[in-house]
């Protein structure tokens, strides 16, 4: 067996870059680990903890649906993890395991590779959907004050709820779509968070762009299809745009961080992302 052993927990697991983007990185930096993929139903998550306990794992990673029920089976949590209320990286730290969250900071990385932190601050922002991944990511910009968030879910009393958990540290605010979508002009990024876009909703886009300023930038999470509708078109209209490899590369590598101490090459990472699914556009 490997010495350190690591993973993915979720349920459906389907196709997963994680392992072969990890296990590359452990072979050229000379770590003796594996990272494999554990698809564990609901009702298992547990005796799935459990077992990789007894393995001895050095961490895991969760997906959905696990994200937040695995908080009740760790040991400890990091304080942003405890903020966003959700985990996706687990370390076992001196035999107990902690819950640490690296989507948001992930993300985060990848925004400061196409704005500045000066831009963020001045920026107005839209955060389109209130699921997981919009609360690690409208933490992570209230952590950077933002002139303002705007978020915008389909289900609005979750809109409030993620307003209410961070109106103490940022500027931040709910719209309904169409009061939103009025204020186009206002935004300078707009963020989708929502799976609209992604396999079956290939597509349909999240929000209409217009009256969106010329200097905006549109930023979808989803990278599986590379592009999404909603990016196809306002990269068409000459806006700038950014996917979710950066994120998802970025989330990988910090976690990769907390498990082994060594920093992985990045780079590399989202060669193998972009070798993957760029070009393709049969989303799962
Ligand atoms: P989630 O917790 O299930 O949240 C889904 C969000 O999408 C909710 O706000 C939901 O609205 C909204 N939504 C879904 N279908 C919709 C529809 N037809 N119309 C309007 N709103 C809809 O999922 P999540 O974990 O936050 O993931 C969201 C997206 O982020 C996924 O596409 C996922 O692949 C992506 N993601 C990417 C990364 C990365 O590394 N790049 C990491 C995490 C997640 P309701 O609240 O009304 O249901």
């Amino acid at each position: 067996m490997p010495k350190t052993l690591l993973g993915l927990i979720g349920h459906p697991l389907g196709h997963s870059l994680s392992p072969q983007m990890h296990n590359e990185q452990f072979g050229k930096l000379g770590i003796d680990g594996y990272y494999h993929l554990f698809d564990i139903p609901e009702e298992e998550l547990l005796k799935g903890v459990q077992a990789l306990r007894q393995l001895g794992a050095a961490g895991f990673n969760i997906t959905i649906p696990h994200k937040v029920n695995v908080m009740d089976y760790i040991d400890k949590l990091d304080p942003s993890a405890e903020r966003i209320g959700a985990v996706n990286t687990v370390v076992r730290e001196n035999n107990a395991l902690v819950g640490y969250n690296t989507d948001g900071e992930g993300y985060l990385e990848s925004l400061l590779d196409v704005r500045s932190l000066d831009q963020i601050k001045n920026a107005n922002i839209l955060v389109i959907g209130a699921g997981g991944a919009a609360r690690a990511v409208c933490y992570a910009l209230s952590l950077r004050s933002p002139e303002s968030i705007t978020i915008v879910n389909r289900t609005q009393e979750k809109a409030e709820q993620l307003k209410n958990h961070l109106e103490d540290i940022a500027a931040i605010k709910t719209a309904s779509k169409e009061e939103a979508e009025s204020r186009n002009h206002e935004y300078d990024i707009l963020i989708n968070t929502t799976s609209i876009g992604m396999s079956p909703e290939i597509n349909n886009s999240p929000w209409n762009l217009e009256n969106v300023k010329a200097s905006a930038l549109c930023s979808d999470l989803i990278y599986n299809p590379w592009e999404t509708k909603w990016l196809k078109d306002a990269r068409e209209a000459g806006l700038d745009t950014l996917n979710g490899s950066g994120m998802f590369v970025n989330q990988g590598a910090l976690a990769f961080k907390y498990w082994t101490g060594k920093e992985p090459d990045r780079k590399a990472m989202l060669a193998l992302v972009e070798d993957h699914l760029k070009g393709e556009n049969n989303a799962e």
